[in-house]
């Protein structure tokens, strides 16, 4: 029996990959790749001369039958993703699912994922976290998710694309409150590289007034329902505030 390989590749800056990673990728029979147009400029980079094929949601019934095939033949295959670590928010899930059922040794090469890369950065608390992927694309599915999310404590990670950030931050106001505090993390380890918090109110309209944050992959964090405590004493400070302004 072959072993299956689950390597992670960089989700932007080039050198984010592993020596373990390229020694795998350089002695197994065959790589995997969501596409393999995408992964050439990679794997040439590297002098990774494996051949690719493609895993993909349109062909995985399939290709994984086929992988599966190989690897129960003695093949060693490794599984790659276009970014990141395979099956988070990525293909995959059905092969290692196939692999592990079928007594093949799945072993993991770990690095970049842009859900960890986030939250490393954010400044919320990472004790405890959730991932939820990508939201519906649809804003009434949208809501009722974040609906369902509302009273968690923990702090909500989500993947979201350039074309409908302007629109999840509106949802994500309107539903935990403007003063949920949030994190924007676009294009991390990429050249344009932002890392931006502050309560949702003002990170929706940011979003809106300046198009450059509508630009490239986004990660939004948000801080999970504090105890009512932060909210009461933030509350007391500002009619505070108020009451000495007014006051003689
Ligand atoms: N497998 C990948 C991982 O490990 O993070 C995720 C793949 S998913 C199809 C792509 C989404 O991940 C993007 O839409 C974005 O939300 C997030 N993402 C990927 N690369 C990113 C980056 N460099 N900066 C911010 N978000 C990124």
């Amino acid at each position: 029996m072959g072993c299956l390989w689950v390597v992670a590749t960089p989700i932007g800056h080039r050198d984010d990959i592993s020596a373990r990673a390229i020694e795998t990728l350089r002695n197994v029979a065959l790589i995997a790749a969501e596409d393999t147009r995408h992964s050439r400029p990679l794997m040439l980079q590297h002098n990774v001369s494996t051949p690719l094929v493609a895993l993909h949601e349109h062909n995985e019934r399939e290709a994984v039958a086929a992988i599966v095939r190989r690897l129960e033949q003695g093949e060693s295959v490794a599984l790659i993703s276009d970014a990141g670590t395979p099956l988070i928010s990525d293909p995959g899930f059905r092969l290692v699912r196939a692999a592990r059922e079928a007594g093949i040794r799945c072993i993991p090469v770990p690095g970049a994922c842009a859900a960890i890369t986030a939250l490393s950065v954010a400044g919320l608390p990472s004790d405890r976290f959730v991932f939820e992927g990508f939201l519906p694309p649809k804003s009434a599915a949208r809501r009722s998710r974040l609906e369902e999310l509302a009273s968690d404590p923990r702090t909500l990670i989500f993947y979201e694309s350039s074309h409908r950030i302007a629109e999840s931050l509106a949802d994500m106001r309107d539903v935990f409150g403007a003063e949920r505090e949030a994190v924007l993390a676009r294009e991390l380890t990429k050249m344009f590289e932002t890392v931006i918090g502050e309560p949702l109110s003002q990170l929706a309209a940011r979003v809106v007034e300046d198009p450059n944050q509508q630009r490239g992959e986004c990660v939004v964090l948000v801080a999970g329902r504090g105890d009512d405590t932060d909210a009461k004493l933030a509350e007391g400070r500002r009619v505070f505030a108020i009451l000495r302004e007014e006051l003689p």
